[in-house]
């Protein structure tokens, strides 16, 4: 209802922390964790005894929070109702590599495997088709579900459901008329099996792109993006909604090349790409937040990602970042640039 969208408008962007536990490497190397979360607001960044610096967020997860958890706390079934409703909203993970942004959205890689015991260790991604179908299950209304899936890795957008295509996507449009990915899939679905299907192919292709898979997926931004067009029957003239939620699994650019990469004038390259698209998504989200710079000129222009996300941050859905972060001493440094990058956006 109205009211409840008047609350929403309040808290447009929620920020979520959500700290990994210690890997079974770490625990054999007997590292300790220097990240504490007192309660579900506040976290600590301490070494040593001396506390480094606290943070405050709109929720904060610890290691032992589970994938339900997540998805119930972080209030994604609100964003997907908005998103039946006919609004645009976002989640992004964000933070280093090894820090958990694909065990969020997608869980383990293993998920796939033929002995699929797993469901308990479901991301974002599947829980929240799973709870649309159910919402559109239980309804008298029409409903069209469709799913596109691309990626943008050294600012050229690639689309996984199509991977015969070669070249990168044009992206056209401008800041008034909204920004789209020209000759982009967007694949109908019906049912859970069939939108596994989907996840299943995209997913493959973004990994068969790529001798080192890893390397790949954490140098390139995946957006899945959900088409809810909702037919609301009972109105005279029938009306239509169309909403949307765009689920991304952000790349991270700002670790430092190492010296033995081989190719360290083309991965500069790219870290500089991805820099930039991270710095112009900084810089969207921060005027954005400020009902002052929220009129003026908001820089989407500046990089693909921003451009693609465009109508979602600007639009009047909600935005919901979760920051992941690693629990060692050892990365202290990516978890302060996260932290202080994901405070920003509050
Ligand atoms: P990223 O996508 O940020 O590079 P991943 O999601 O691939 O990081 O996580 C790195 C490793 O840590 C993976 O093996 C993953 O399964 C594991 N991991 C991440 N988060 C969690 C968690 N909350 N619980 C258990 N294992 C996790
Ligand atoms: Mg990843």
């Amino acid at each position: 209802g109205k009211a409840e969208m008047e609350r929403h408008a309040e808290s447009k962007v929620i920020v979520a922390v959500r700290v990994r536990p210690l890997s079974e490497d770490e625990q054999e190397r007997n590292e300790e964790s220097i990240v504490f979360c007192p309660d579900e607001h506040n976290l600590l960044v301490s070494q040593e005894g001396l506390v480094e610096r606290a943070f405050s967020f709109n929720m904060v997860f610890r290691p032992e929070c589970s994938q339900q958890e997540i998805f119930q706390t972080t209030g994604m079934r609100k964003l997907i109702d908005m998103a039946i409703e006919g609004y645009t909203c976002t989640v992004f993970a964000f933070g280093q590599t090894g820090s958990g942004k694909t065990y969020t959205i997608t869980g383990p890689h293993s998920l796939f495997s033929e002995d699929s015991q797993e469901s308990e260790l479901e991301g974002l991604m599947q829980r929240s088709v799973a709870y649309l179908l159910e919402r559109v299950q239980h309804s008298d209304e029409l409903f069209q579900l469709c799913a596109s899936y691309s990626e943008i890795y050294n600012e050229q957008v690639r689309d996984l459901l199509n991977p015969w295509l070669t070249y990168s996507l044009a992206v056209r449009g401008s800041t008034t008329s909204g920004f789209y990915v020209e000759n982009l899939s967007v694949v109908e679905f019906c049912n859970l099996e069939g939108f596994m299907t989907l996840l299943e192919r995209g997913m493959q292709n973004r990994q068969s792109s790529s001798q080192t898979q890893n390397e790949h997926s954490s140098r390139s931004h995946s957006i899945l993006t959900l088409y809810i067009k909702h037919t609301l029957t009972g109105a005279e003239p029938v009306a239509v909604a169309r909403g949307k939620l765009c689920i991304v699994d952000l790349a991270r650019g700002s670790e430092r090349v190492k010296d033995r990469d081989s190719d360290t004038e083309k991965l500069l390259e790219e870290t500089g790409n991805i820099n930039r698209s991270l710095l112009t998504l900084g810089k969207c989200i921060t005027a954005l937040v400020d009902p002052k710079k929220r009129t003026g000129h908001i820089p989407y222009r500046d990089s693909k990602l921003t451009m693609l996300l465009s109508d979602s941050l600007g639009g009047e859905g909600i935005t919901l970042m979760i920051a992941c972060v690693s629990p060692t001493a050892g990365n202290l440094q990516e978890t302060m640039n996260t932290l202080r990058y994901s405070s920003k956006a509050k």
